[in-house]
């Protein structure tokens, strides 16, 4: 893990600052869409069930600011998730940025 990358860790712990770290996000909507785990431990997003709060064209959420109000399936993405969420893709802004 680069040093740059460690500081912006222990600031997200510290702070709970959303600004630089949600700017990690390039928002290609693939965490927005149903996923299953197969028997070898293989996760598969299904892009064919979206959220239905997904605008699956611009890949935008459309309740992004009431999204943990509104969508039970919806959960804050932090840095446990960022370092070991199986179901994040390997082209996720967060996996590409912490697990290196
Ligand atoms: S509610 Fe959550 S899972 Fe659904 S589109 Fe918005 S951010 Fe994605
Ligand atoms: S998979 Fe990662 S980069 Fe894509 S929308 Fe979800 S959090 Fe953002």
């Amino acid at each position: 893990m680069k040093f740059k990358n460690i500081k912006l860790l222990v600031r997200s712990f510290l702070t709970g600052y959303r600004g630089e770290w949600e700017d990690i996000c390039h928002n290609c909507g693939a965490c927005c869409y149903e996923k299953s785990e197969e028997k070898n431990g293989t996760i598969i997003i299904d892009f064919d069930s979206p959220c239905s709060y997904l605008d699956t064209y611009n890949h935008c959420c459309t309740i992004y600011t009431d999204r943990f109000k509104k969508c039970k399936q919806c959960s804050r993405l932090g840095i446990w998730h960022a370092l070991y969420a199986r179901w994040l893709p390997p082209d996720c802004g967060y996996v590409r940025k912490f697990r290196k």
